[in-house]
């Protein structure tokens, strides 16, 4: 007798005698079942609505009407047609027990009742009850799992539920959708989605029938068309960008794939196109174009006007040769440099004779005029792209010769004086020749950074002096100069 300690088995005893509803309950308690009793019809009903026994023991001496009542209402609803009923008499009648049989009752107790008789009936009867719902939880989960097999093999299987799916894509999604007949001559529009509706504007009904080029309406001047033409010639997917245009004339740019649709015998039947509207896409790119453009003019104009600031900063503006903040930066750079690479450096410092007096003879412009064409003719002398010739001062100019050694330096020197007498640029004035000429000082030196530079300058300036000393039109070295 173990089945209902699994589960405590529910019995509702239902009988109009209070004596008998107690024994049965305690001899059923005792055996850990978990008892119920009802003492009229009503009782008992609401007992089972609550909730459903395992086995019922049903007394014969409720009202006889009501008990058969209750049986007949029990086996009639499909939710309590199940639960075992066994009927208990305080009598014996035959043809009582024969009709109680046939409403479906399971056994038959007669009083008195003995135990342990009692117990095996019900625990029979409790068994095949518990058995008979877990049967019926099975069968429940099984009819469930078929539902949904039959469910999945319909959905998979169904080619009208596929193609209904399909449609519901198409219909949902944002791109545009063309098909064209592909069978037909000029491949007339057969279906569009409602993206290509919203899209253009123009419906179904309106574009039915005809050949999707009034979308680029007079701007047919596309290559892209010929691409389209070449492709439905050999029956190729193609991919292109067209100026399109809606209903209400507004242009907008359509990225359009194109592909051929065959049939089972490979022959094209349709063809698809499938649009997205990239007129944003393609404002933003030239958007970025044109901003780019402009990036580079005005990276071109920056990159000029930097070139003329630095220009302007470093170069004399009559002479055109460097300025003397140029002179001073460059023979800092070099000194330093020099000095590292332990490489001589030389200068030149010139001046022109007599300008005073060419000033005076020939007008301020016409020694602005003069101070030009010596300065390039300084210039043409010195051939290396490492010299700097500089504007100095007024009428006074200065030849940086990195890494030159003195002799290199006065042959520059030289060449200087000489290209300026060749040019003979007349000089009434001037004491010393009948036309220009200039003094030079000469000067190298092996920089280190203990050298004081300026005392470096001052001693060719003294060099310079000295030229003029010892009567101009001349260059003049440095007496302890490096060799
Ligand atoms: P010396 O032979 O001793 O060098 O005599 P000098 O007259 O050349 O020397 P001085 O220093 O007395 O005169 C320099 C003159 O150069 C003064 C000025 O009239 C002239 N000068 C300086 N800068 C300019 C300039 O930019 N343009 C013109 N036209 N003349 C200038
Ligand atoms: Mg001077
Ligand atoms: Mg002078």
């Amino acid at each position: 007798m173990n089945t209902h300690k699994t589960k405590r088995a529910d019995i509702l005893i239902a009988d109009n005698q209070i004596e008998n509803l107690k024994l049965l309950s305690q001899i059923l308690e005792q055996e850990s079942y978990k008892v119920r009793q009802a003492i009229d019809y009503e009782m008992a009903l609401i007992a089972v609505e609550t909730e459903i026994p395992d086995l019922i023991l049903l007394g014969f001496n409720l009202d006889k009407v009501d008990s058969y009542q209750l049986c007949k209402k029990l086996k009639k609803q499909e939710t309590t047609t199940n639960i075992p009923i066994i009927f208990f008499s305080d009598f014996d009648d035959f043809e009582e027990r024969i009709k109680a049989l046939k409403l479906g009752i399971i056994d038959y107790i007669i009083k008195p009742y003995r135990k342990e008789e009692l117990l095996v009936k019900i625990e029979n009867k409790v068994k095949i009850s518990l058995k008979m719902q877990q049967l019926k939880e099975t069968n429940k989960n099984l009819e469930k799992k078929l539902e949904l097999i039959e469910v999945s093999q319909q959905f998979h299987q169904e080619i009208p539920l596929e193609s209904h799916l399909l449609y519901q894509a198409i219909a949902a999604t944002n791109n545009s959708i063309i098909i064209t007949d592909a069978t037909a001559s000029d491949y007339p529009i057969i279906y569009v989605n409602p993206g290509f509706e919203i899209m253009t504007g123009y419906s179904l009904e309106e574009v039915a029938g005809k050949n999707c080029r009034f979308l680029q309406g007079s701007d047919r001047q596309q290559p892209q068309l010929e691409q389209i033409r070449h492709c439905l010639k050999q029956g190729q997917s193609c991919h292109v960008t067209l100026r399109n245009y809606r209903k209400d004339g507004s242009l907008f740019w359509n990225e359009m794939s194109l592909s051929p649709i065959k049939d089972e015998s490979d022959n094209i039947i349709y063809y698809m196109g499938v649009q997205t509207d990239v007129t944003d896409k393609k404002r933003a790119n030239e958007a970025q174009q044109r901003y780019e453009a402009s990036l580079q003019k005005m990276n071109r104009e920056l990159h000029e006007l930097n070139q003329k600031l630095y220009r302007l900063a470093n170069m004399d503006g009559l002479t055109e040769v460097a300025n003397r903040r140029c002179f001073d930066e460059t023979l800092d750079q070099e000194w330093r440099r020099l000095s590292r690479e332990r490489k001589p450096l030389s200068l030149i410092l010139g001046d022109i004779d007599y300008f005073k007096r060419y000033n005076d003879k020939y007008g301020h412009l016409g020694g602005d005029d003069c101070l030009k064409k010596v300065a390039a003719t300084i210039a043409q002398a010195t051939l290396r792209p490492a010299d700097l010739v500089a504007r100095y001062g007024g009428e006074e100019f200065a030849v940086i010769l990195p890494d030159t050694p003195y002799e290199g330096a006065k042959q520059v020197a030289q060449r200087i004086l000489d290209s300026l007498r060749r040019l003979r640029i007349p000089h009434k004035a001037s004491d010393v020749k009948p036309y220009v000429t200039m003094s030079l000082g000469v000067g190298t030196i092996t920089p280190s950074l203990q050298e004081n530079m300026k005392s470096f300058v001052d001693q060719v300036d003294e060099a310079l002096f000295d030229a003029k000393k010892e009567g101009r039109d001349r260059l003049k070295g440095l007496t302890n100069t490096d060799p």
